[in-house]
């Protein structure tokens, strides 16, 4: 069966509300989206000097958009491909606080404020409960973090860490040698394996201070079916779903912290770097994949999947027939302007305009 007619790209951009704070503050809003036209205001300084800047985007979504919405626009189309055997990718990018983690995994606890991820998982296991034609299935799950170009598996307990896991070249491409893979029997089971594991990154945020904010996490959702057609054969498929929850992309940034020790600076600069790396990467390569959908002439052209872990990692899951979706996500508050501005170009610029 061939994948959904779904663009193989998607860039999206979600704006969240101006959260409790920011109201309290009478911060005033500078970013607007327009979501029937599909496009992104940004509204900079005052009177006779305000520049107003817009961006045009595969879909946006408004401060009032819901989960559901989200979900229904980007993944639900593609979780038929998964369950065909095809693979996708979504990414969250953003800085700090935009609504990265919001927007992938949500509330665990609050059905309406279940993200992608756990929405994902539902639609897979309905699907399969619900199609006669599967007559036998696995789902699987694996979460693997990267931190300055190391890789940590957010399925086992930090005290628990097997040596170090790496990336090998497997006859299907890259893959991560020793990340352990979870089999879920059912969406509840799946919920329960990410509480776990985000009680396990809040217990080592303590010490490391706020590693989540300037690390990478992947958790992939792989189904593994066995299909009966209506004419008896028996079609057996393997299917995965990435859901990348990125590095605040505020990270990527040149810091001037004077109050650092030099040793932590140099710390600081390298991870700073990593993390420069590996966005700018991720961008070049969405940005190539789309411009080979719109023209797929170009075959020639060079993707450089290989220049950081990120996109080496996902590389099978990247091009050809799978599905990527990059979810930009943006304050509306005055303070972030900055923020959003570098945000809205980063992800204009993967969608090729
Ligand atoms: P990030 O992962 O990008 O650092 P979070 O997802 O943790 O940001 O969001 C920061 C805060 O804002 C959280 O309390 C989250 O619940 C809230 N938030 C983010 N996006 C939205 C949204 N679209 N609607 C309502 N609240 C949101
Ligand atoms: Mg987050």
């Amino acid at each position: 069966m061939a994948p959904s007619a779904l663009s193989s790209v998607q860039v999206v951009v979600r704006l969240r509300p101006l959260n409790e704070k920011e109201q309290q503050h009478g911060t005033l809003p500078v970013v607007s989206a327009n979501t029937a036209a599909k496009t992104v205001t940004v509204l900079k300084g005052q009177g006779s000097r305000q520049t107003k800047t817009n961006f045009k985007f595969d879909n946006v979504f408004g401060s009032f958009s819901t989960q559901q919405e989200v979900f229904d626009a980007t993944l639900r189309p593609v979780i038929r491909d998964v369950l065909s055997g095809f693979e996708s990718t979504v990414f969250a990018y953003g800085s700090t606080g935009t609504g990265k983690t919001h927007t992938m995994e949500g509330s665990l606890d609050d059905p309406e404020q279940f993200g992608v991820i756990p929405r994902s998982a539902a639609a897979i296991f309905s699907e399969l409960e619900k199609n006669p034609e599967y007559v036998s299935s696995q789902v699987s799950c694996s979460f693997l973090e990267i931190y300055n170009e190391d890789l940590n598996d957010l399925l086992v307990s930090k005290d628990n860490q097997s040596p170090k896991l790496s990336i090998m070249e497997g006859k299907n491409g890259p893959f991560c040698r020793g990340l352990t893979e979870v089999i879920v029997q059912s969406a509840e089971d799946l919920l329960e394996l990410m509480r776990k594991a985000q009680q396990q990154r809040q217990v080592g945020e303590t010490s490391m201070n706020k590693q989540s904010s300037r690390s990478h996490c992947i958790f992939t959702l792989k189904v593994v079916a066995k299909r009966k057609l209506s004419d008896g054969s028996i079609l057996d498929s393997s299917g995965k779903l990435h859901c990348c929850d990125l590095a605040g992309s505020e990270n990527a940034k040149a810091a001037n912290v004077m109050d650092d020790s030099g040793e932590q600076q140099a710390a600081r600069e390298r991870e700073r770097m990593n993390i420069n790396r590996s966005l700018l990467t991720l961008g070049r390569v969405v940005s190539t994949l789309k411009e080979l959908s719109q023209n797929p002439k170009k075959a020639c052209v060079r993707i450089p999947y290989r220049d950081s872990k990120l996109t080496r990692i996902l590389q099978e899951s990247l091009g050809g027939k799978c599905k990527t979706c990059v979810i930009a996500t943006i304050s509306p508050s005055v303070t972030a302007i900055e923020d959003s501005l570098s945000t809205l170009s980063y992800a204009s610029a993967a969608n090729g305009i």
